[in-house]
Parts: C-alpha cells; structure tokens; sequence
C-alpha cells in the first residue's frame, strides 16, 4: 500500500528533528520509504505565540495495517520526546497518516484521509511535490486541484 505521512515540528531544531522521522520512517519494519519532499516553512495554524513550523511529506510503502502504522508513527513521536501540550500548540514532532492508498477509514484513533488536508498548503504543497498534480485524495479530489482552491499564509520551501 502506497502511504503518505506528514512530517511537522517547531521545537528544538526542526530540520533536525525531521531528518531523524525521516531515518526513523526508513528503519520501520513493514514500511520502505520511497520519496520525501523538501522542507516547507510556514507560520503556526493555531496559538500564534509559537515558532514557525518545518513540514515535509514522506511516500512510504507498507505491508502495515493503518493502525499499526498509527503506532509505529507514534513510538517515531515518543521516541523524539514528543509531549501532548496544548492543541495546535509548539511540538518537537508530529506525523500524520495523510492518506493510505485510496482508503476512507473512520476510527475513534484514525481518520484517513487526515482531516485538514484540502485546507492545508503545508501539506498540500509537499504532496504534490512527490506525488504530483493528479494524486487523488478520495472524497475530496485531486491535489492539484484543491491547491488552486486553498487560500495559504506565506509558505516558504526551506530546502530540497
Ligand atoms: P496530533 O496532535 O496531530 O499528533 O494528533 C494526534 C491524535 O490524532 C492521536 O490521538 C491520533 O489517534 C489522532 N488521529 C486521528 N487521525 C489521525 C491521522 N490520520 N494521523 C495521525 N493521527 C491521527
């Protein structure tokens, strides 16, 4: 299954923290990462009174179940000193299952595709990067539609 996972932080070096998801996404038993975007920057969504964010998407193959993924996603976020603080508050780390193949899945702990997507340039952007223009995002479109129709902040690409 073709998976794509959203990579934020804004705690204790970004660009650090998110290279280490990365390695830790590469290391995960029954996932192959298979592309990674470049790091996007980009003002916080929620409590202004926190750092920018970095944000990444990542295309990984697995052979996981969707939660089991959501564990491994969260023992990479545990494993980073991720703590639960405030919503949309500062984080050292954050993953998110953004879409799994072109499965809906409703769940108390999982909602694929992640809510939020069509209205989030720092997610969207990244996604195209790797998965181009046409990857649809079942129930709500293409990527590269729903980027023409989002309305950003200011969003820079940090880095290839
Ligand atoms: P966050 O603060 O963004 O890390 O949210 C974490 C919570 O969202 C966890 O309790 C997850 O169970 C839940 N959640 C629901 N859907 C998703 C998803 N698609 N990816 C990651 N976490 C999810």
């Amino acid at each position: 299954m073709l998976v794509y996972i959203g990579l934020g932080s804004n705690l204790q070096e970004p660009i650090e923290q998110i290279e280490c998801a990365l390695a830790g996404l590469e290391q995960m038993d029954g996932g192959w990462l298979s592309n990674f975007s470049s790091l996007y920057r980009s003002p916080p969504m929620g409590p202004q009174n926190q750092p920018d964010y970095l944000n990444a998407v990542a295309e990984i193959e697995t052979t996981l179940a969707p939660l089991e993924l959501l564990d491994r996603l969260q023992q990479i976020e545990g494993q980073q000193g991720r703590v639960r603080g405030r919503r949309w508050g500062e984080r050292i780390i954050d993953l998110d299952l953004l879409l799994y193949g072109d499965e809906i899945f409703d769940h108390p702990r999982l909602q694929i595709p992640h809510p939020g997507i069509a209205e989030r340039l720092f997610v969207l952007l990244p996604m195209e990067e790797v998965a181009g223009p046409d990857l649809e995002i079942p129930g709500l479109g293409r990527v590269g539609e729903l980027l023409k129709k989002c309305k950003g902040d200011e969003i820079t690409k940090v880095r290839q």
